[in-house]
């Protein structure tokens, strides 16, 4: 073939290629954070405070304060109450799954319903047969995140920020050399500023009132000062106060650390709204690692959940593998490429196990294609890929 055909044949076919894939437009999303509440029940996701909860049996100083702060007389009104930027600004534009009383069901497929099973199952989109508790070991498995971080588009662009000192065992940063803060000991990777300097005095000069995890305010306002300095692609952010007031059985801590986590998703979007790099091309997926124990929340009338047939309400502080109802999960998902469906009803069970393959596919990319064990994306929480460039 003579050489002038032969590039004209390659321009053609260079001009065809991108049709081709047109077939699988490009979604939008160019950024996504995943966030985690540790142990965050999706009793108060989706119901508010549990008025049988706000008493001194549950730790409440000041119940008159509590009830006037969360109490309000619907679930709707109560739950818009502890969590505001979530239920009017989040939910209105995405999805969330989960509230059993509507028949949405989202779950965990490891059988511990602790920690690490559950972050792991969340990064890898499998559960593991090795982690089956908290020990501090090098995570065998290997997450999205490390995969991703492992292409050229997203090479140097992925960073995890956690309030608990297991997650670079959980990332394996051995391994994965993933840049992981934490915030036990200072934020030292990445663009840095005088902000963050000082966030890393305050972490060195605050005490661990948990040993193990920080506070959130000392992860998360650093972390988005990051953010902003740096200019990930894909972001961890683990917040850890709610797990650790509930097992103090602190039912007012643990609202109000609810309440400061939908405080840090506003400040989050706020900062994706003001950046030309971010907005419209960032995507949120948020859950919590486990649930806890605990029945039905309050309803008019009673609701009956099988799975909860016969669980005291005491029973919120704990969670593991003999809590009943700890397996359930609640999954947000917002950004350019979720259609608004609100919040979800009536369908079939979503698990822990899709969320890797869900924060790939938003990426645009193929996660269960090279990780045949990970669980496939949830697919209502992305568009259909048709509509954006399929010609006439
Ligand atoms: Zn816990």
């Amino acid at each position: 073939m003579p050489t002038r055909i032969l590039s004209s044949v390659l321009l053609l076919a260079a001009l065809l290629l991108p049709a081709a894939a047109g077939a699988q437009p490009a979604l939008r999303t160019r950024h996504v954070f995943l966030i985690i509440a540790d142990g965050l029940r999706w009793q108060e996701v989706f119901t508010g405070a549990d008025e049988r909860l706000i008493n001194a049996d549950n730790g409440v100083d000041d119940p008159e304060a509590l009830r006037s702060a969360y109490w309000r007389p619907t679930p709707e009104a109560r739950r818009e109450a502890l969590m505001p930027f979530l239920w009017k600004t989040a939910v209105p534009q995405g999805q969330i799954y989960g509230n059993l009383l509507k028949s949405s069901d989202a779950h965990i497929t490891n059988p511990w319903r602790v920690s690490y099973p559950g972050y792991s199952e969340t990064f890898c989109g499998y559960p593991s047969d090795e982690i089956k508790n908290n020990a501090k070991i090098m995570n065998p498995e290997t997450t999205v995140f490390e995969w991703l971080n492992n292409k050229p588009a997203f090479s140097g662009r992925v960073a995890a920020f956690g309030a608990w000192d297991t997650y670079p065992f959980i990332f394996n940063t051995d391994r994965s050399h993933l840049p992981v803060d934490s915030a036990v000991g200072p934020l030292d990777f990445g663009r840095t500023s005088p902000v963050i300097d000082l966030w890393n005095t305050a972490r060195a000069e605050t005490p661990y009132r948990w040993g193990s995890t920080c506070f959130d305010s000392m992860v998360f306002r650093p972390a988005l000062e990051w953010i902003r300095l740096n200019s990930p692609r894909l972001v961890f952010l683990g917040l850890g106060e709610t797990d650790e007031w509930a097992h103090e059985g602190n039912y007012d801590q643990y609202l109000h650390a609810a309440r400061r986590v939908d405080t840090y998703l506003a400040a989050l979007w706020n900062f994706i709204q003001s950046s030309p790099e971010y907005k419209d091309s960032t995507s949120i997926i948020l859950l919590c690692d486990h649930g806890r124990g605990g029945d039905a929340p309050l309803t008019t009338p009673p609701a009956a959940l099988p799975a909860l047939d016969g669980v005291q309400p005491q029973q919120w502080r704990d969670h593991g593998g003999r809590i009943a109802g700890a397996q359930q999960i609640w999954i947000a998902i917002w950004g350019p490429d979720t259609p608004p469906l609100r919040e979800r009803a009536d369908l079939p069970a979503v698990t822990q196990s899709q969320v890797a393959a869900t924060l790939a596919a938003l990426l645009g990319e193929d996660y269960p294609a090279a990780q045949p064990r990970a669980a496939q994306p949830i697919g209502d929480a992305i568009k259909a890929p048709a509509d954006a460039t399929r010609t006439p």
